[in-house]
C-alpha cells in the first residue's frame, strides 16, 4: 500500500487563478480525450469494489502529472462551494476522497487533528 502525499501550505497559498492557469496549461490530461480522466463515477449505491476500482483508476490516470498537487488543490477550492461539484478525477483523487480530505482540513482548521495526515492510500 502506498500513500499519496497531500498538498502542503505552499500550494494552498497560491491564488485560485494561478492554480487554474497552471493546471489547464500543463496537466497531463490537457490534450487528451477527457473520457480517460472523467469516467462514469460509481453511484452512491455502488459496491465497495467499484469505488476501490475507481480510486485505483484515479491514481493511475494522474500518475506522473507535473501539476497533480495544484490540480487537487484547485478541485478542493472549486468544491468548497456548497453547490459545486468537480466531476471525476482531479489530482489523483476520486470525488469522495476529496470530500474526505476537505473534511479533514476543516477539522484541522478547528484544531481537532492534523490536516494533511493520513489517509489517502492506494
Ligand atoms: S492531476 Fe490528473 S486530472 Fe489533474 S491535470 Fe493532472 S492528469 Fe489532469
Amino acid at each position: 500500500m502506498s500513500r499519496i502525499s497531500l498538498p502542503g501550505p505552499e500550494i494552498a497559498d497560491r491564488p485560485t487563478s494561478v492554480l487554474s492557469h497552471r493546471v489547464g496549461a500543463a496537466g497531463l490530461c490537457s490534450d487528451s480525450a477527457s473520457d480517460r480522466w472523467f469516467p462514469a463515477e460509481p453511484g452512491n449505491s455502488a459496491s465497495d469494489k467499484a469505488r476501490q476500482d475507481y480510486e485505483l483508476y484515479a491514481r493511475a490516470a494522474c500518475l506522473g502529472c507535473t501539476v497533480l498537487m495544484e490540480c487537487r488543490e484547485l478541485a478542493l477550492r472549486i468544491e468548497a462551494h456548497p453547490r459545486v461539484r468537480a466531476h471525476g478525477v482531479w489530482g489523483g483523487l476520486a470525488p469522495w476522497e476529496r470530500d474526505a480530505l476537505r473534511r479533514r482540513r476543516e477539522h484541522a482548521r478547528r484544531g481537532n487533528e492534523p490536516a494533511e495526515s493520513p489517509a489517502v492510500a492506494s
